[in-house]
């Protein structure tokens, strides 16, 4: 496949399987012309007591940023390597350091309870039904508003996993993307967000490591984006070696049958057009 790029994919500095240079060995190894890692940041510390992370912390930012700046070194003229960050709307972090930033929502707040959005389904649960009264699409909403402030938060140049809150729903077992509510929510989220941001992931991520049949966002959602001038770049938010490039190219066939005629890349000269 021509132009691959990735540039979400996380390492032992925070939820990842491999270190930074297994990483980037096998985006060699898979024929990549870029690729980066966007380790996740540090988040406020009224989120850091309620839930459990692995992410950067402020001493672990500079070991990460020197071992990226090693690899950048070893490994040029093989491939283009880019340090990134995967910002948190409520991250407490600087993104300065960074090549780029993806913006991402990983939390609701209720009533000054924070919750991960993407728990595991027994965990997601718990959460609808104490904090949401058992109302799914009361949660979605949550989810989205919250999500509609990300790009003027973090200042991202990629919207992560636009509809992370469907990350359990397979099948519809959760709830039903076609309900007006949920589908009012997510387009309200996106018409904020293309008021300062316009590039969204098409993430593979869940269709990994969760067996799910649709990326983020789901592909209606595409041809809402397509509509209103927005732009993808492919993404596997890998956690391991094996998945940096999962199902590529079957995303690609699928953007070109959405209408896409381009996604980006990211090269040494910046944000690039590849044609799909
Ligand atoms: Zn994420
Ligand atoms: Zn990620």
């Amino acid at each position: 496949m021509r132009g691959l790029c990735n540039l979400h994919a996380h390492t032992t500095y925070a939820d990842g399987a491999n270190t930074c240079e297994e990483m980037v060995l096998a985006a060699i190894a898979a024929g990549f012309e870029s690729f980066g890692i966007s380790e996740h940041s540090h988040v406020s510390p009224d989120v850091e007591s309620e839930v459990d992370l692995a992410n950067l912390t402020p001493e672990s930012v500079p070991r990460f940023l020197d071992e990226m700046r090693g690899l950048k070194e070893k490994y040029v003229g093989k491939i283009a390597l880019f340090t990134g960050v995967e910002q948190d709307a409520l991250a407490d972090m600087a993104t300065d350091p960074f090549d780029y930033v993806i913006g991402s929502t990983h939390f609701v707040n209720k009533d000054g309870e924070y919750r991960f959005v993407d728990d595991g389904p027994d965990g997601q649960r718990e959460t609808v039904d104490r904090l949401f009264g058992g109302d799914y699409y009361a949660f979605a909403q949550s989810y989205f508003a919250a999500e509609s402030q990300v790009a003027r938060l973090t200042g991202c140049d990629i919207i992560g996993h636009f509809d992370l809150v469907n990350k359990n729903n397979e099948g519809g077992r959760q709830f039903d993307t076609d309900n007006r509510r949920y589908r009012d929510a997510a387009m309200a989220a996106m018409e904020e967000i293309l008021r300062t941001c316009r590039l969204f992931e098409v993430n593979t991520g869940a269709m990994y490591r969760v067996g799910r049949t649709e990326p983020y966002p789901q592909l209606w959602l595409w041809r809402e984006l397509l509509a209103r001038g927005g732009e993808v770049i492919l993404s596997s938010d890998s956690h391991a070696v094996e998945s940096v490039a999962y199902k590529f190219p079957e995303m690609a066939q699928l953007l070109r049958d959405a209408g896409f005629r381009y996604r980006k890349i990211l090269t040494d000269r910046g944000f690039e057009d590849v044609r799909i």
